[in-house]
């Protein structure tokens, strides 16, 4: 491409070429991972110009766990929002917008994190209906109170076991809504908690008025003549009156726009300990990125945001000061809040499970040990100096001679490591 201008912003040279703008960094994707990669740049010293997000929403990077609207202002950056990049080309360094732009880069950081599944992928019609919802960004977030809201004293089915079904029908209840959660496995959270942590939490959501029905899923909806679901028919012939449907089924990465030009894994960009994918000048963190995890030797791909945030400042420290920044070495992190409730996890859910702590209760965990060490602990309820203490123990994979020492010890283990 011939370069067919050349603009001063602050000092700074812009190279527009006859084909749009050209950035020395630009990160695609204006979510978490994209928030703190941008604070880290700016952190370390990003000239005005430099730096450009492109976004397919609207508002600037915000923290998406709280959906809190608080922003991650990024200051000297050119935001290119409410902007879908509608295609890739790796070899030439370019982005196409949906808008005919070609923005291009020296380096590029995938922060696309990922979209909702919806019901159609299972064959099931009516996610556009007015009261069915799902939720993964603030827009999202926005509908879901207007729908709850005009439901108050009303009844919901939410459709997942997940984080996003548990944590909405907690808000539901709080909001006087009578909840029905439907899930095809035989309890919540399958793919982090054993049966009897599970039953924990299903416990005290039925002492809050939640009704569970388990190993069965949605098979259609049943609709007014304005379009609205009035009903939900599940496959073992169970039909459900409804006011609203919240529906958390899981995620896809948004890896589309690299496939065929970055070797993907685990349904995501594969990359390496810099957060560098098969291509040297593209980089990607965050929910779409699978990196080696250390401590276990394998690569995953986490859905979680301590990971996107470390994802993240790694990306920009490798590529800022490569010479001076290791590989990146993280614990796998995920915890919830949901009521009066509150847990953590570190590490792996893999191998014998030893349960401490009083159930009855308001403290319990359990660690996981595998091949002779611990490589896993969840503790519901603990203080700020407990759960750094199962981190840190975690961490160091102790090995475990003796699980009924361990299963005595409880969380004191943890304490003493
Ligand atoms: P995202 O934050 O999803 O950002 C992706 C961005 O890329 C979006 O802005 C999107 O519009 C943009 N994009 C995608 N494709 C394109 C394109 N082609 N063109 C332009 N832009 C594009 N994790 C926890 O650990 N704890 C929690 O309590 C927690 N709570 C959560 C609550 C909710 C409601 C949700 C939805 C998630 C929660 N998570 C939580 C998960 C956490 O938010 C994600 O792991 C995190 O947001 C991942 O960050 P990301 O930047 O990779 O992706
Ligand atoms: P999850 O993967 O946590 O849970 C999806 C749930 O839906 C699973 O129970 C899954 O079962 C079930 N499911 C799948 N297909 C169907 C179906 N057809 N009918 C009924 N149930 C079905 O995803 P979520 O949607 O809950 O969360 C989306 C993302 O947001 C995740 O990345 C999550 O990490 C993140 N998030 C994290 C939070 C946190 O960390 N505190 C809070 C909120 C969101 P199966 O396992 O059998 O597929």
């Amino acid at each position: 491409r011939e370069e067919v201008a050349i603009r001063l912003v602050q000092d700074v040279v812009v190279v527009v070429t006859e084909m749009g703008r050209a950035f020395v960094y630009v990160i695609l994707g204006g979510g978490v991972a994209a928030g703190y990669a941008a604070l880290e740049f700016v952190k370390r010293g990003v000239s005005q110009g430099e730096l450009c997000i492109i976004s397919e929403e609207p508002v600037a990077p915000y923290e998406r766990p709280a959906l809190s609207k608080g922003f991650l202002l990024p200051e000297g950056i050119e935001l290119v929002l409410g902007t879908r990049v509608k295609s890739a080309d790796v070899k030439r360094k370019t982005l196409l917008t949906a808008t005919g732009e070609t923005i291009s880069y020296k380096i590029l950081i995938v922060a696309t994190g990922a979209r909702s599944l919806k019901l159609e992928e299972f064959g099931v019609n009516g996610s556009d209906a007015e009261n069915v919802c799902y939720l993964r960004d603030v827009a999202d977030a926005n509908r879901l109170v207007n729908v709850m809201q005009s439901c108050a004293g009303g009844n919901a089915v939410v459709i997942g076991g997940g984080y996003i079904g548990m944590e909405c029908a907690a808000s539901l209840v709080i909001n006087k809504t009578n909840v029905t959660m439907v899930f095809p496995e035989a309890h919540c959270m399958a793919r982090l908690f054993t049966p009897k942590i599970a039953s924990y939490y299903e416990d005290y959501y039925k002492l809050k008025g939640v009704n569970f029905i388990k190993g069965t899923v949605l098979s259609s909806f049943d609709f007014d003549s304005n379009g609205k679901v009035t009903a939900v028919n599940l496959r073992d012939g169970t039909k459900l009156s409804t006011d609203m449907v919240v529906v958390g089924i899981g995620i896809r990465p948004n890896t589309g726009l690299f496939e065929g030009q970055l070797t993907l894994e685990k349904g995501g960009i594969k990359v390496n300990g810099m957060l560098q994918s098969s291509n040297s000048s593209v980089y990607a963190i965050g929910d779409v990125a699978a990196f080696p995890v250390k401590l276990f030797g394998d690569t995953r791909r986490l859905e979680h945001v301590d990971s996107a945030r470390k994802s993240a400042r790694h990306a920009v420290a490798a590529i800022l000061e490569p010479e001076k920044t290791g590989e990146f070495d993280y614990l796998p992190f995920f915890y919830s809040r949901v009521f009066t409730l509150s847990w953590q996890f570190y590490g792996d859910n893999v191998g014998d499970v030893v349960y401490y702590g009083d159930m009855s209760g308001s403290t319990f965990g359990a660690y996981w040990v595998s091949k002779g060490h611990l490589v896993g602990s969840f503790l519901e309820g603990g203080t700020k100096e407990e759960y750094e203490a199962i981190a840190k123990a975690t961490r160091l994979k102790p090995e475990i001679e003796d699980l009924d020492e361990l299963e005595r010890q409880g969380l004191g283990f943890a304490v003493k490591v």
